[in-house]
């Protein structure tokens, strides 16, 4: 490990990620590579967790595609010098700020969308300039050994190199010293990351999980907040980090929001075979979910099979905080809804708890919307749908309090993985005398006069 970072910022300091044009062909070369290999990496992820090459593409691939499109673009742009106002005391100078790469990068990537996960933010950083050291989730083998034969066997290793293996090795990397580390996973690790980062005070990006609500709050469009609902809660059967982790409905709209609810998942026919369903990652989490489900509150689903690791969407009804399924981030197919009276009483709830990477509003009320947009601290969201912020990559993702730290995609990736080197560049034909010796009092009025 040591070694490889070693060369790593060798090869970084021999200046040669600092040409755009090579940025460029590397991203180009990535792409190239992923279009080559899309079948394998198909196959790859449906032998991980039946994940179908729809979803695959939909959800993972095409969301990587837009990045390095959007990455060669703009790159001129993004990386480039930009003049700033000089105040008054530094006339005549000239101002300016100009990103560079912050070096060697770390990324540790979650298992759930595993090439989404481990290549955005390696685009992110190829783009600002830095070499990479990928540690993808083992959880998924195939795909994480595909991703390191893919990008093994075509980048030298001095640039880019996927790290295999697991927690043990994940500790080894993060003994070494990194400029920058990247994190996509839970908020348990995340606190290991930080504290690691912290020793040779590595700036981190945290992309972290939590309890993201959606609000139900009117019946005006019900069938089109139902339907896009159910698509973005049991997509990847659940398994997303800013899936709908559960319902809060006004009470009185609760029984029909429940029967739509119910029809809509009918209407979808989730299942592998239907190549819109997938399974459950591992039996660990399995055992985590099926503890969560309480028989007694399921008004749709509720069955599952430990062998084909598959738990059927399910909805449970009249859940309370106190539940066991509202202790943690769900992270699987299942639905809690909690009918409420009182909307401020529910904000409340909201905000006693850890600050959530999403949260969802249905509502044609203006008000409501802004009431909540206003009041509930969030990583991101949506109005009157649920996860598809995800996709327009102009909008920076990430999280906020224990959901993360940071953000990316598009130039929001370029800028977490640059720093921003402020420069006032003077000429020598003028210099105001005033902070130099004597301080006359004179000067000294002058000063208070300017600088007021
Ligand atoms: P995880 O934290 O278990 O694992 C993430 C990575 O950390 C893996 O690569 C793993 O090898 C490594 N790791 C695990 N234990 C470690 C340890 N003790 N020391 C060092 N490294 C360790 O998370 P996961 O199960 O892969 O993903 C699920 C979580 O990730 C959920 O909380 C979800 O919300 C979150 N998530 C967040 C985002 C986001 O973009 N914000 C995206 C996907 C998932």
């Amino acid at each position: 490990m040591q070694e490889l970072v070693n060369k790593q910022r060798h090869f970084f300091n021999s200046n040669k990620t600092k040409d755009i044009n090579f940025r460029i062909e590397q991203l180009k070369k990535l792409k190239k590579l992923l279009k080559e290999n899309e079948q394998r990496m198909e196959e790859a992820i449906y032998a991980d967790f039946s994940k179908s090459a729809f979803d695959n593409y939909s959800t993972e691939i095409a969301l990587l595609y837009l990045e390095i499109n959007d990455a060669v673009k703009k790159i001129k742009k993004w990386s480039s010098r930009k003049r700033v106002s000089t105040d008054l005391v530094n006339l005549p100078g000239r101002s300016y700020i100009m990103p560079e790469p912050l070096g060697v990068s770390l990324i540790i990537g979650a298992w759930n969308y595993p090439y989404q996960l481990s290549f955005a933010p390696a685009i992110a950083a190829i783009a600002a300039g830095n070499t990479v050291v990928l540690k993808p989730s083992e959880l998924p083998a195939n795909t994480s050994r595909l991703m390191a034969e893919i990008i093994n066997s075509n980048f030298n290793p001095e640039f880019f190199r996927v790290v295999g293996g697991g927690v043990a090795e994940t500790q080894q990397l993060l003994e070494q010293r990194f400029d920058k580390i990247f994190f996509t996973g839970s908020v348990p690790v995340g606190r290991i990351v930080y504290q690691a980062a912290a020793k040779h005070l590595t700036p981190v990006t945290l992309e972290l999980g939590g309890k993201s609500p959606a609000f139900i709050l009117d019946d005006k469009n019900l069938n089109m907040y139902v339907k896009r609902l159910v698509w973005a809660k049991f997509v990847n059967a659940g398994q997303t980090c800013i899936a709908p982790d559960y319902i809060l409905v006004k009470r009185s709209l609760k029984d029909k929001f429940i029967q739509q609810l119910i029809a809509e998942i009918k209407k979808e026919q989730f299942s592998i075979e239907n190549q819109n369903y997938v399974q459950i990652i591992n039996e660990k989490n399995m055992k985590r979910l099926i503890g969560y489900i309480n028989q007694d509150k399921v008004v749709y689903g509720g069955n599952y099979d430990m062998q084909t690791r598959i738990i059927e969407p399910t909805v449970m009804d009249e859940v309370s905080f106190d539940d066991a399924v509202m202790q943690e981030e769900i992270f699987g197919p299942i639905l809690p809804v909690i009918p409420f009276d009182s909307l401020d009483e529910m904000i409340a709830e909201v905000k006693r708890r850890e600050k959530p990477l999403s949260c969802y509003v249905f509502t044609q009320d203006k008000k409501l919307r802004n009431k909540i947009m206003h009041e509930v601290s969030f990583g991101g969201g949506c109005v009157n749908d649920a996860i598809m912020h995800i996709s327009n990559n102009k909008l920076p993702f990430g999280g906020v309090g224990e959901s993360g730290i940071g953000s990316y995609h598009g130039e929001y990736g370029f800028r977490t993985f640059s720093h921003y080197k402020s420069i006032l560049d003077k000429p020598t034909w003028f210099e105001a005398g005033l902070k130099y010796f004597p301080h006359s009092k004179a000067k000294f009025n002058l000063m208070k006069k300017l600088l007021r």
